[in-house]
């Protein structure tokens, strides 16, 4: 997810962006629109093909994504075939598209001013614009039945990540002519690759070597009438026998009751999978999404480390996420205040300096300031430089817990069952077995999510899950009251909510019970003190109360998701460490996907990386 160049563009006389470097339009002068319209979308059979699609979910890639006209275009389409066909089978959209060379939000927000009848979801979509990182974002609109895949980079990089085929395909790119490395055989195996029987292609050239490459991919290709003054253009299918269609999974039990089986719930929810949720405790969040506040911000290394892949766009995602639940009425308490991180040693410091030498990152995502700086952005003078993540912020895990617990109890698909300790789990018969102490339940689809007891099953106790203890002090402090940042050093201290302040955290490698215990709350404060180098403002600062429970890790420091290799409909996800709140939304969401086969939202390189099978 390194920062990539926005477009050099400029506008004609017509007032069409014009990409300088490739001296071609975005789209014909001829109205950009109506050329979507009649290239893209009717050439593919849309949208009069999601009537009778059988899938839920119906997926277009795009080669391309410029000014977004092609996706507004087939969203603004999407409503309108869902307000029209509401109980239709294809209740979903998905668009993947790629793009090497990102408009700026300014060059988009002046190319889009010209489709006044799409300004609402021209709004929308410079409101979710992502920054200019490579890899996938993953961006929900119309509560989730829109979902635009952008994926940052060269095409034919990126494309080789993907692995779910698509239903229509938007060859776009600038003229073979004048774009000739988009236009490689690769790009065309790759297309092949992810059609299924039935796909369309359309593409707005006519030019022979696009022709001849898709037919030597296995495409049938027609030459039809171009748009406007354009003579011709191409159109392909992909005539391969259909596979079997495997059934779709209608339901999906999770053991687990944190913030990662929340999730997990809300986006099985969202795509019409009935969920049961069965947590040991007597209600949710009461292990380690028990925190009043945690710190949301990705743990950025100098080099593409897949941690630093995976926290950059897992923060980003979350983002998002939160924001958009805390809009649909989730009411827990968050603000994205920023977060600044104090060199308080040389190690610090020296990594620090690395991070912002390399320059990997956009300095939207993370900055150096001085201790002056640092100082003002806190509100409470501090004696570091440090760095600092303008778009993070905290949010309390437990409220939000609690709050979409709520909102699932009103969902007709949801069930649960609390106080419910599943001792032993067992496949039989073509399901999922799960031995209580007050009856057995059966499951089809099983995930477990259970925390720092993911490895207490057979089928998972080869994981070789840490356990780390971990204890947050809650702190009154009139002279804190100031702080307007979450406060990063070794440890952490958050703003005040509620006239509380959280100072966190230890690490106990040792215990086995996650008690509270007084030396831990003491530990936390001489940690701030020391590190801050004893501000006045910490001076004696009063413990109320405190939380403790494990996190769980694993060796690699990645989190694990997926399906356990020859367990049937087995699942894993946890390993979250002390970053559940920030990896718990994409996660969730990769995971629901890998569930119902619909596109995933991360690099195959890396969802690899996050395999229940890698131990
Ligand atoms: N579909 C767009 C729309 O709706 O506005 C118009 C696409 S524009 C004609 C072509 C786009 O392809 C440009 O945004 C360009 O940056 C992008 N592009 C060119 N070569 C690429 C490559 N190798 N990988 C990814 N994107 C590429």
């Amino acid at each position: 997810m390194s920062e990539l160049s926005n477009a050099k563009i400029h506008f004609n006389e017509q007032g069409t962006p014009v990409a300088s470097d490739f001296d071609d339009v975005y789209f014909s002068n001829d109205g950009g629109m109506a050329e979507t319209d009649y290239v893209f979308l009717q050439q593919n059979g849309l949208p009069q093909r999601w009537q009778h699609h059988t899938g839920n979910a119906f997926h277009i890639i795009e080669t391309g994504f410029g000014t977004g006209a092609n996706f507004l275009l087939s969203w603004q389409r999407f409503r309108q075939y869902r307000q029209q066909f509401p109980t239709a089978t294809c209740q979903r959209l998905y668009f993947s598209s790629f793009e090497k060379f990102p408009l700026s939000l300014s060059d988009l927000t002046r190319a889009l001013a010209v489709h006044t009848e799409l300004s609402e979801l021209c709004q929308l979509l410079l409101a979710a614009y992502p920054l200019p990182l490579s890899g996938c974002h993953r961006l929900c609109f119309d509560n989730g039945s829109v979902i635009l895949d952008l994926w940052l980079g060269d095409v034919n990089t990126l494309m080789p990540e993907l692995t779910s085929p698509a239903d229509a395909i938007f060859l776009d790119g600038f003229a073979p002519s004048k774009n000739p490395d988009m236009w490689q055989s690769g790009l065309f195996t790759n297309l092949a690759r992810l059609s299924r029987s039935g796909t369309t292609v359309a593409t707005f050239t006519s030019a022979g070597l696009v022709k001849r490459s898709l037919q030597q991919a296995g495409f049938s290709v027609a030459k039809v009438k171009g748009f406007g003054r354009k003579r011709e253009m191409l159109t392909a299918r992909m005539d391969i026998p259909a596979e079997q269609s495997t059934p779709r999974v209608s339901e999906v039990t999770i053991i687990g009751g944190g913030i990662a089986s929340l999730c997990t719930a809300l986006a099985l929810i969202q795509r019409g999978i009935a969920v049961q949720l069965i947590c040991e405790d007597d209600s949710v969040a009461r292990q380690a999404s028990q925190n009043r506040q945690g710190a949301v911000y990705p743990n950025l290394h100098a080099n593409l480390t897949p941690e630093s892949q995976l926290h950059a766009q897992a923060f980003l995602f979350a983002r998002q996420f939160y924001q958009r639940w805390h809009n649909t009425g989730l009411n827990f308490a968050m603000d994205w205040c920023g977060v600044l991180h104090l060199a308080t040693n040389e190690q610090l410091q020296q990594r620090q300096q690395k991070l912002i030498d390399k320059a990997l990152w956009p300095a939207s995502l993370v900055r150096a300031v001085n201790t002056d700086q640092a100082s003002d952005i806190a509100g409470v003078a501090v004696s570091h430089d440090g760095i600092y993540y303008p778009l993070a912020g905290w949010l309390s895990p437990q409220q939000f817990c609690q709050q979409a617990f709520h909102f699932l109890q009103q969902q007709t698909l949801f069930r649960f069952s609390l106080n419910c300790h599943v001792v032993a789990i067992a496949h039989q018969q073509g399901e999922w077995q799960l031995t209580t102490i007050t009856g057995d339940i059966r499951a089809k689809t099983l995930i477990l999510a259970c925390g720092s007891k993911l490895a207490h099953f057979d089928q998972s106790k080869t994981l070789p899950l840490n356990k780390i203890r971990g204890q947050v002090s809650h702190v009154k402090q009139p002279a804190l009251a100031p702080l307007k940042t979450v406060l990063c050093h070794k440890g952490y201290i958050t703003p005040q909510w509620q006239n509380i302040h959280c100072i966190g955290a230890t690490f106990d490698r040792t215990s086995s019970e996650p008690v509270i215990t007084k030396q831990d709350d003491e530990e936390n404060l001489q940690l701030a003190q020391a590190q801050l180098k004893h501000p006045k403002w910490l001076e004696g600062a009063e413990i109320t109360s405190a939380a403790a429970a494990f996190r769980a890790t694993l060796p690699d420091h990645l989190p694990v998701v997926g399906a356990v290799t020859g367990q049937s409909g087995l699942y894993l996800f946890g390993a979250l460490g002390a970053r559940g709140i920030m990896l718990s939304p994409l996660l969730a969401e990769l995971l629901a996907c890998q569930i119902c086969a619909e596109p995933l939202p991360l690099n195959l390189s890396l969802i690899n990386r996050l395999s229940a099978n890698r131990f």
